[in-house]
């Protein structure tokens, strides 16, 4: 009976497993198809996740690349200022005082406006400032970038000079120019301007002796030699700035420019100045 029994389950399970169906090639080849499909798509999602990492990637190193070198730019590199000692101090009081005058374009700032492409002229950064001037009716955009180090600068030698700027540009844009450098500490205690200035064979020179009668105590910082042709006793050539944001040029002159306010007749020293006019051109 027991074998009976047995030979009937095998019979069963064997008859089961004929009406099970065998899987043919078709189906095998939908279900690999089947495996497939979500294995493109993740092969194409992980490829396009690779790519926008490496974008974003890529932004970030721009990034900050670019404010490293605006770090750098606007680093704080000081001329130490040491406290005059009272002999020293009397000395100074023996002297008169100076005027420094200064020009703004490539000098302390350098700047462009609207409609003009100039990419070997354009700083790597954004501009300090934008002005809104209307010149002659139309409105214009300048888009101003300050010369590495100009407020620290400007800051520094305010304190040993009368100020005075003296530019060749439009009033309406130089006199909103010098409002954003001074930031209402009465730094500028005069502006001159385009009108100004004298046309000699079609370009513009500066009178100094309009803003001092006493030469002796005039020096004037330009990037442009043609400006103080008139008056190069009284110059200290400065190399234009357009966008070099490594230019440490106004730093350079700080330990010049704090000597000769001891002397009695700034052209006694700046007259050796004259042949460095032309490397300058
Ligand atoms: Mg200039």
């Amino acid at each position: 009976m027991h074998c009976m029994k047995r030979s009937r389950e095998y019979l069963t399970l064997d008859s089961a497993s004929k009406t099970v169906p065998e899987p043919s090639m078709q189906s095998c080849r939908q279900s690999q198809n089947s495996t497939q499909i979500p294995l493109r798509y993740c092969l194409m999602f992980l490829k396009t996740l690779f790519s926008v990492a490496c974008r974003i990637w890529n932004l970030l190193l721009f990034l900050t690349k670019r404010n490293v070198r605006k770090v750098i730019a606007h680093q704080t590199i000081k001329y130490k200022t040491i406290p005059l000692s009272s002999i020293t101090r009397q000395r100074l009081n023996q002297v008169k005082k100076k005027v420094l005058v200064l020009d703004l374009d490539e000098t302390l700032i350098h700047s462009r406006h609207d409609g003009v492409i100039n990419r070997m002229a354009k700083p790597d950064t954004s501009p300090d400032f934008i002005l809104k001037v209307v010149i002659d009716r139309h409105p214009v955009r300048f888009f101003v970038h300050k010369r590495p180090h100009v407020d620290y600068f400007l800051e520094v030698v305010s304190c040993w000079y009368e100020l005075v700027v003296y530019t060749a540009s439009m009033e309406i844009y130089g006199a909103a120019v010098c409002d954003k450098l001074d930031k209402n500490r009465g730094m500028f205690k005069r502006r001159y301007y385009r009108q100004h200035c004298k046309v000699e064979l079609g370009s513009f020179t500066k009178d100094l002796s309009t803003v001092h009668p006493d030469l002796s105590s005039v020096i004037i910082i330009d990037n442009s030699p043609g400006a103080y042709k008139c008056f190069p006793e009284n110059a200290i050539p400065i190399k234009s700035w357009f966008a070099n944001p490594f230019d440490t040029a106004l730093l350079n002159l700080l330990p010049m420019l704090d000597s000769l306010r001891f002397c009695n007749d700034v052209r006694s020293i700046l007259h050796r100045n004259k042949v460095q006019h032309l490397a300058f051109r």
